[in-house]
């Protein structure tokens, strides 16, 4: 047998290599140049009016959360079908994740949900963009709390309005981990419209220096959350090749699809609704009811392919049942996803040949050849 199929790979070229390569060549790897010019482009890439650069998507999470206002024994509504980061921030900041079940189409929170889960201490609400599909926006926005957007899987995404996915306003998140759409290693991006709010992600993302200070002088606590210029040279290379990935990976998209219509029962990822536009990350399906997945994901990997149970719920993980005593049952459109449904690999230089192999192996693990 030949090579696995990974799951997810960065498409990383000569242009990357030299754009890094000049940084250290340059002698300043870190608060240089690089970071306004990535901030910049990111920003007009996404229509925001202002962007920071973090270590991290948990980073820009955890800062964005701060800079709107969420501390001590705040609540903050958020969905329970995504990476554990999105409800981990709260956490970090001494706030109640409060889980609110999501939209069994489009997997993303459910309004009428997240309003229920509304109280007298909920002090922000964290919208999942979970699988590159942007969630409904207006309803939200109607119950007048701040938001913070997790848009670590969207990038390239548009909501119903048709407009970027990150140039809303509110602080939108995004995560340049290596198997997201473009890539810096580790690294994120926090979207804004308020310029103040870009001020204070700015100023605690290091250490909490005023831009105005003199180094070393400080007016807040703060954190190092700093992207490095190397980070940001790679994260401009990527951005000059983003438009090429993401058609990549909705070609990658489209082959799935034909190849795995008509599968009995198996779900396959939404369509786009109206204007709104998934902006691919991954390629998720959820098996039959009562399907076996481990075994699915065992046969797969004898078959050369990767594949892995994604996501899961996180009200469910040992963290979460102890500390807040969640248990199964509390959010039944979230967990039936969770329980059935796998990543199949999903990058943007994958071959057709490599997609029909997937196709194949899944069809004759579900005893449809
Ligand atoms: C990737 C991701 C993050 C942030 O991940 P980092 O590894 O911290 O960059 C946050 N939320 C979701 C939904 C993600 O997929």
């Amino acid at each position: 047998m030949g090579e696995m199929i990974p799951l997810a790979r960065p498409v990383i070229g000569a242009e990357e290599e030299q754009a890094v390569l000049e940084v250290l060549r340059s002698g300043q790897l870190s608060l240089g140049p690089r970071v306004p010019a990535f901030e910049e482009a990111f920003a007009s890439r996404v229509d925001a009016s202002h962007a920071s650069a973090v270590s991290s998507g948990t980073a820009g999470l955890q800062l964005a959360l701060r800079a709107v206002g969420v501390s001590d024994g705040d609540e903050v509504v958020t969905s329970p079908l995504s990476f554990v980061a999105s409800a981990n921030v709260c956490v970090m900041e001494r706030a109640r994740p409060v889980f609110a079940d999501i939209d069994p189409v489009t997997l993303t929170l459910d309004p009428r949900a997240a309003a229920a889960a509304v109280t007298d201490r909920t002090a922000a609400i964290l919208p999942v963009h979970i699988f590159g599909y942007p969630t409904e926006m207006a309803p939200l926005e109607q119950l007048g709390l701040p938001i913070v957007e997790d848009a670590c899987e969207a990038l390239g995404a548009r909501y119903a309005d048709g407009t970027a996915v990150g140039g809303r306003g509110h602080p939108a998140v995004f995560g340049f981990y290596a198997n997201k759409q473009m890539t810096t290693g580790e690294g994120g991006m926090v979207t804004v419209g308020d310029e103040a709010i870009k001020q204070r992600i700015d100023s605690e993302r290091n250490q909490g220096r005023a831009p105005d200070m003199d180094w070393l002088d400080h007016d807040r606590l703060g954190f190092n959350f700093r992207l490095s210029d190397i980070a940001c040279a790679l994260g401009l290379a990527q951005l000059d090749r983003l438009d090429a990935m993401l058609a990549a990976r909705e070609r990658v998209a489209t082959l799935y699809y034909e190849g795995l219509r008509g599968i009995d029962r198996l779900n396959l990822p939404c369509e786009d609704r109206g204007q709104e536009r998934r902006g691919w990350f991954v390629f998720v399906v959820q098996l039959p009811e009562a399907f076996d997945r481990d075994a699915t994901i065992r046969t797969l990997a004898e078959l050369g392919i990767q594949s892995k149970p994604y996501l899961p719920a996180i009200h469910l993980m040992a963290y979460y049942r102890d500390q807040f005593g969640h248990r199964e049952g509390e959010f039944p459109v979230c967990e039936a996803v969770a329980a059935q449904s796998i990543a199949l690999p999903f990058f943007p230089e994958m071959t057709e040949g490599q997609v029909e192999q997937v196709c194949a192996a899944l069809r004759q693990t579900l005893g449809q050849t």
